[in-house]
């Protein structure tokens, strides 16, 4: 049994024209207009193939595909067709085609599993508003406070669920007994340079990078700077740059394994003629491996102090975000692998740097990613692009690893 490769690329190519920006770019964000044209476009495409569509309270989109047990335990297949602010073509949609694709292909075949297959498009992945809104809401992990400050504020919010006929006290009802749900499976562009570099064919991702976040304020003294000799000032815009450089070169040296990002610095006053009295430098760390991202945050919290003291500064540390890595199950890896050695795909295995829906998963059920690679390694931006072979191949690797889970159950 294969992928009809005319058919899905050619509904690939019908969904990149839907929010499409001048550089073939993809500017969709949820609960838009455009992210509602695309659900049309989805439901129809579900209709078309002869599944049953479905759409939860909080939105997220189905098709189902039931076998010989209408109640049986369920294995989910999905990504989202939200983008960031002009992005690309294949984040997320990619996995929504190919779980929709593989359903379509075994109702050909007459699927007669014991799993019932349910294919999804999750809500507002990206964080337009509430970041993982859709498969937080399905897996019971969103509290209430999650929605009291969505992104773009609370009334664009309540006007985009109305957009799709949604009421936000009743995203709750979207929650689903994690008993029902077999596994979880997702293909998605790597949106990094590694297997394309590497020449690989697919990635077995074996775990979610955990993030931690804290905000540090370097505090100096405000004073004029034109009078004020340099070894007099207490200059805390010093202490950020040297702070930020130390960083950088702290993680080269020594924690190659994590990655960290200064996102942006503040600084108090921020004028020309004043030495800068306070400056807010905002820091994200990821790695897979909880115990050295714990190390890394420890380090950094170091570094700053140092190069705090070193200019006559003082520290303050904001509360720090913090959510863990996340493992991809064994057992589906193994599957995956085998799936992928049948199939005579040159893969490897792989942490992912990018959060994904497949995170609130893990948790709860069994879940997986299969990676496909992104030519240059870049993602959100109108110049993502994988190549069709590629894609196919994620989407061949999802449906053979499909049919030997359901063998199994
Ligand atoms: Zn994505």
């Amino acid at each position: 049994m294969r992928i009809n490769d005319e058919r899905l690329h050619r509904h690939f190519e019908a969904l990149s024209r839907i929010g499409a920006t001048d550089q073939q770019g993809i500017d969709r964000p949820a609960l838009s207009a455009v992210d509602i044209q695309a659900r049309t476009w989805l439901q129809q495409r579900i209709e078309t193939a002869g599944l049953e569509y479905r759409m939860d309270a909080a939105g997220n989109q189905s098709a189902l595909l039931t076998g010989r047990q209408p109640d049986g335990p369920r294995l989910l297949l999905g990504s989202h067709l939200d983008s960031v602010p002009n992005g690309g073509r294949f984040d997320g949609a990619l996995g929504v085609l190919a779980a929709v694709e593989v359903l379509h292909t075994l109702s050909e075949n007459n699927y007669a599993g014991d799993i019932v297959l349910e294919a999804v498009n999750f809500t507002d992945e990206e964080g337009s508003h509430v970041g993982l809104l859709g498969s937080r809401a399905m897996l019971g992990q969103l509290a209430a406070e999650d929605l009291a400050n969505p992104f773009l504020g609370r009334r664009a919010f309540e006007a985009g669920l109305q957009r799709l006929g949604l009421n936000p006290d009743d995203l709750f009802a979207a929650r689903r007994s994690p008993s029902q749900l077999a596994a979880y499976l997702e293909v998605h562009i790597e949106q990094g340079p590694v297997l394309a570099e590497a020449g690989d064919a697919i990635g077995i991702v074996t775990g979610i990078v955990g993030i931690r976040r804290q905000t540090f304020t370097f505090q100096g003294m405000a004073n004029h700077a034109g009078t004020t000799p340099m070894d007099r000032r207490r200059d805390a815009g010093r202490a950020a740059a040297t702070f930020a450089v130390s960083a950088w070169q702290t993680v080269a040296q020594a924690y190659r394994d994590c990655v960290i990002n200064i996102g942006d610095m503040r600084y108090h006053p921020g004028s020309f003629n004043v030495v800068p009295a306070a400056v807010a430098v905002d820091l994200e760390m990821r790695a897979a491996d909880e115990t050295r991202l714990k190390a890394l945050h420890q380090q950094l919290l170091a570094v700053a102090q140092a190069q705090a003291s070193a200019c006559d500064s003082t520290l303050a540390c904001g509360p720090h975000e913090h959510l863990g890595p996340v493992a991809m199950d064994e057992g589906l890896q193994a599957l995956l692998t085998q799936a992928a050695q049948e199939l005579g795909l040159r893969y490897r295995k792989m942490a992912s740097g990018a959060g994904h829906d497949a995170q609130s998963f893990a948790t709860v059920c069994p879940a997986a990613m299969i990676f496909v690679p992104s030519a240059g390694g870049v993602s959100h931006c109108p110049q993502e692009f994988s190549e069709w072979q590629d894609c196919l191949n994620g989407v061949e690797l999802l449906l053979q690893a499909v049919i030997a889970f359901s063998a199994h159950q």
